[in-house]
């Protein structure tokens, strides 16, 4: 049995790593944190996300240790780093496939040449890298197409549908003849990764109806992004439509609250996900956080602006935190306040006395103190990678100003994540 298959995903454990391995027949599984799949039709071969490009040599050494058929197809699910990166080995070793992608995957290239620095440091703050990375060189899709594709290869059929939801150039492939489903990141094995912080825009709405189509394809094997292969028609029905659930029962909250004219801040903290799917193995927060979905629509579907007057044309944080301390009585009593918040458990209030101090006097040794200690707290009480590795910036940040090592990250529940 694969370690990386499963035909009752509401009781499974998920997983991000193993040997690579035949997880069905005539597909190998690399898995190592994104999964990067080679299909063998007959004599043809297909690869589905060729992955990282620190990880290419490997990915293309395991495939070809695994069969010598040509490479005929290569499908990128969407442009990110850890799935549309990893061909090179196989075009130096004189493969000469055509590489499809969904047409955005072309814009999202030219825009990562545009913004390559930014990405980085993101990238070095999201996944808590010891300096920013990003990939520079780009294999580019010979073919495109805009909404559906189709596609013979002996007697099999390669149906490609395009998508929105964590990306806007994605798409899934279908094999009609094996039952095959290859969805990307639509499924990832946790909560959908659609409202990343320091990302463009995401498609929750899009999303779910990219998963309801999927769900009515009749597939008997889901081949995900990430984490596990999912065996079984009910199964897969089940993990997709609990997937769309999941984020229309945001949208519908998002939307009903937006037409009455709620404001932006208010709809963030009173939108709560479904408990009952949040709970799935499949839904579990642990990348994303479904408030930063919440943030996600609203940005979607209005503008910047966050519902504060004050907010519109303000003053610089700077000022607006010297007012805050000099009412408080000084750098010292906001300290000793925010130690009194930390101690109560009141770590989000505890945030932001933290940033007023240590933004109005930045040399102040107790206002780093409680900045340090208060994200150290902040990051231990978060689930969401996403979240936790912003606060470990904040922290570390906190650390450097009192001339102390920042700490990296420990190998956690997905060991070091690499930039997606
Ligand atoms: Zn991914």
């Amino acid at each position: 049995m694969s370690p990386m298959l499963t035909s009752d995903p509401t009781n499974a454990s998920p997983c991000f790593f193993a040997e690579p391995h035949e997880v069905a027949p005539d597909v190998l599984l690399f898995a190592n944190f994104v999964n990067n799949y080679a299909i063998c039709l007959e004599d043809a071969l297909i690869i589905v996300d060729p992955g990282f490009e620190h990880l290419a040599r490997l990915f293309h050494q395991a495939v070809r240790t695994w069969t010598s058929a040509p490479l005929r197809v290569v499908v990128y699910t969407h442009g990110h780093a850890d799935h549309a990166f990893g061909l090179q080995p196989f075009l130096e070793a004189g493969e000469r496939p055509t590489i499809l992608a969904q047409e955005n995957c072309l814009a999202r290239f030219r825009r990562y040449e545009r913004t390559h620095g930014w990405n980085a440091f993101i990238n070095q703050r999201q996944f808590s890298l010891p300096q920013p990375m990003f990939p520079r060189s780009f294999i580019w899709p010979n073919m495109v197409f805009h909404d559906r594709l189709t596609q013979r290869l002996g007697r099999f059929t390669l149906e490609l549908r395009a998508a929105r939801g964590e990306t806007d150039d994605a798409c899934y492939l279908y094999i009609p003849e094996k039952r095959y489903l290859f969805c990307g990141d639509l499924i990832i094995w946790m909560s959908p990764n659609c409202g990343n912080p320091q990302k463009v825009q995401r498609y929750p709405e899009d999303w779910a109806e990219a998963l309801e189509t999927m769900a009515g394809l009749e597939a008997e094997y889901l081949f995900p992004g990430h984490g596990l292969v999912i065996q079984g028609a009910q199964a897969v029905r089940t993990v997709l439509l609990d997937t769309a659930r999941y984020l229309r029962v945001l949208v519908d909250q998002v939307l009903e609250r937006m037409n009455r004219g709620v404001q932006p801040e208010e709809i963030f903290h009173a939108v709560e996900p479904d408990p009952r799917l949040s709970s799935r193995p499949y839904l579990l927060p642990h990348y994303d956080h479904p408030k930063f979905i919440v943030r996600n629509l609203l940005r979607l579907w209005g503008g910047w602006w966050n519902g504060n007057a004050a907010d519109l044309l303000p003053a610089p944080w700077c000022r607006q935190a010297e007012e805050i301390v000099r009412l408080a009585g000084g750098a010292d009593a906001v300290v000793a306040r925010g130690r009194e918040l930390l101690r109560a458990g009141e770590t989000r209030l505890a945030a932001h006395l933290a940033e007023w101090v240590t933004r109005a006097e930045p040399t102040h040794r107790g206002g780093q103190e409680l900045k340090r200690d208060v994200y150290a707290a902040r990051l231990g009480e978060e689930p969401s990678l996403m979240a936790q590795g912003i606060y470990r910036a904040a922290m570390n940040d906190a650390r450097v100003a009192l001339g102390q090592e920042p700490l990296p990250p420990s190998a956690g529940r997905l060991g070091i994540m690499r930039p997606t």
